[in-house]
């Protein structure tokens, strides 16, 4: 199964009904990269990866000028050899970043074509753990909005179904935050699971303190709360308080999740394929994860098709995120969370391909 033309687009995909906000960013759009590797076996595999600001870019022109040399006349099932020579192609200029997120978009489109030509969804390839994954939601719980605006919309989560919602930190003055999460749990009684984000907005010293007084309104983590450079700092603060620390999102390699891990800086692995070198690098995390009896909780916001088949074939997994349920029918056969739960996609491949009339209408550049 020989490649034989690869093509890239970007879409610029507007949120419908809101704007949302955490303590880094306001997003109304969501890009996505997609990359098509075509094959001499007639198969097409379909890769993406994606942002919320505007820097995919730089990483379609890597892909278009740097990998697809590389790729064009290449045995596809090659997966590991061929992501080495992109990694290697690039490396002085993005060992993370833009250059990574651009062969994660590759790797996914390979191991598409191996899903596709088995005729398998990604989790029976695999191996399958289990038969549908939990959802939690993240579409609300803004940092922009009033109190009664997060209570009002994480009770109507619950009566959908979901049994765990996560709401973001960072506002001027903590004090804020405790109470917004003080009013949710009032609202919401003792069985539903709160998640806390702060997006890396403290310091240690508002981690250590506010983050164990979360502890007062049972909350299950509190998610990024320091720059995630700052592994010595996450380590003092999982010492110092009594709620999981969850990481993952803005780590790129195995390598900083092995020295979170081994620094008891984390006590949930938010890995992330799309931001590691793709499938076969998550799947390394997952292992360390597993061997340090640490769960993981994929991050994801437009990628939840992908993580969720991750997750059926990780027995390690907890749950899956659930964001941007405004757009999540910009791919082909869009998965719905049904009385909190995913169901698992049943077509070949990784589920990533967009719908045409999404491409037609947003296509950019
Ligand atoms: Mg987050």
């Amino acid at each position: 199964m020989k490649i034989t033309a690869v093509d890239s687009f970007l879409v610029r995909v507007p949120l419908r009904q809101r704007t949302i906000t955490d303590s880094q960013s306001s997003v109304d759009a969501v890009d996505v990269l997609q990359v098509v590797l075509h094959t001499d076996a007639g198969i097409s595999g379909y890769g993406m990866n994606w942002s919320y600001t505007r820097g995919l870019r730089a990483a379609q022109v890597m892909v278009q000028d740097d990998y697809v040399p590389l790729l064009i006349g290449q045995d596809a099932t090659l997966r590991k050899e061929l992501v080495r020579r992109m990694f290697y192609a690039n490396h002085f200029v993005g060992r993370v970043g833009a250059a990574r997120v651009g062969i994660a978009a590759v790797e996914f489109a390979l191991w598409d074509l191996a899903c596709r030509r088995a005729g398998l969804p990604l989790w029976r390839y695999l191996g399958a753990a289990r038969e549908r994954v939990k959802a939690y939601s993240t579409d609300g719980g803004w940092l922009s909005w009033s109190v009664d605006e997060l209570v009002r919309d994480a009770t109507r989560l619950v009566e959908r179904g979901f049994d765990a919602v996560k709401i973001k930190l960072g506002r001027p003055d903590p004090r804020e935050d405790h109470a917004r999460i003080g009013a949710v749990r009032k609202a919401l009684g003792p069985s539903v699971r709160i998640m806390t984000d702060a997006n890396c907005a403290w310091s240690l010293a508002q981690a250590r303190y506010w983050g164990g007084r979360l502890a007062e309104h049972d909350v299950y983590w509190l998610e990024e709360p320091m720059v995630p450079e700052d592994v010595r700092s996450h380590a003092e603060l999982q010492r110092a308080i009594p709620i999981p620390v969850a990481v993952g999102e803005t780590l790129y390699t195995r390598y900083q999740f092995r020295d979170y891990i081994e620094a008891g800086a984390v006590g949930i692995v938010q890995a992330d394929a799309t931001k590691l070198l793709g499938v076969d690098e998550w799947l390394e995390v997952a292992a360390l994860a597993a061997a340090a009896n640490l769960p993981v909780v994929p991050h994801t916001n437009v990628q939840q098709k992908l993580h969720v088949q991750l997750a059926a074939a990780t027995p390690g997994v907890l749950m899956v995120e659930n964001c941007y349920e405004s757009i999540e029918d910009i791919w082909e056969e869009p998965l719905r969370v049904v009385d909190g739960h995913y169901p698992l996609p049943q077509e070949p491949g990784l589920g990533l391909k967009l719908r045409d009339a999404v491409v037609r209408e947003h296509r950019v550049g």
